[in-house]
């Protein structure tokens, strides 16, 4: 890619803190007296998970998990290594996974084999966006905010090459 791609928005940060906070509400009604284990995934959760804490007033335990999914550009690469895994067991713990954006479902499967051999109480899954066009594996979402296009999203701690992550609406970019 030479150009400098364009950006658009696609959520502002207006639209996207009523989501979260309807998220929160319903994580609360679910995990209230279950003390979770919250597995953020880095980066690219990083904002959305500091967001979506501060909306839940009940005891829970924060984690996080850096895969290397995605290289450096547009493409997925089908492969998924843990770079940094969890500080604490997860036995007989309900964990929670807070991601980002699925796309393929490749780097999140994986993800949620990994810590089901950990023997979790429970094990489920939030994301805050969904882009179910290219989806490869099938995959139950147990919380989501949005379902989005197939366009290349940043900002809101997404990245383009590194870059973007503190936009605070989310754009997509396009030539
Ligand atoms: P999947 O394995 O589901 O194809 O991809 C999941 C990961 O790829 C996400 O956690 C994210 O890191 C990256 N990804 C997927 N779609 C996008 C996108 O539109 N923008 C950015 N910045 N990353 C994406
Ligand atoms: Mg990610």
């Amino acid at each position: 890619m030479n150009s400098h791609p364009g950006r658009h928005t696609l959520f502002t940060r207006e639209q996207i803190e009523p989501a979260v906070n309807r998220l929160a509400v319903e994580i609360t009604q679910n995990y209230r007296d279950k003390n979770p284990v919250l597995v953020g995934i880095l980066k690219g959760g990083f904002i959305f998970i500091a967001d979506l804490v501060r909306y839940l007033d009940f005891p829970l335990e924060v984690e996080f998990i850096r895969l290397s999914s995605y290289g450096s550009g547009w493409q997925t690469s089908g492969r998924v290594k843990v770079v940094q895994g969890l500080s604490r067991s997860i036995k007989d713990r309900h964990v929670l996974v807070i991601e980002d954006i699925i796309d393929t479902g490749i780097t999140v499967a994986f993800l949620m084999d990994y810590l089901k051999k950990k023997r979790p109480a429970s094990l489920k899954l939030c994301t805050l966006l969904d882009k179910p066009s290219h989806r490869r594996k099938p995959l139950k979402i147990d919380y989501h905010g949005f379902t989005v296009p197939d366009k290349f999203l940043v900002g809101y701690g997404l990245d383009y090459d590194e870059q973007y992550r503190n936009l605070p609406d989310i754009c997509y970019l396009e030539e």
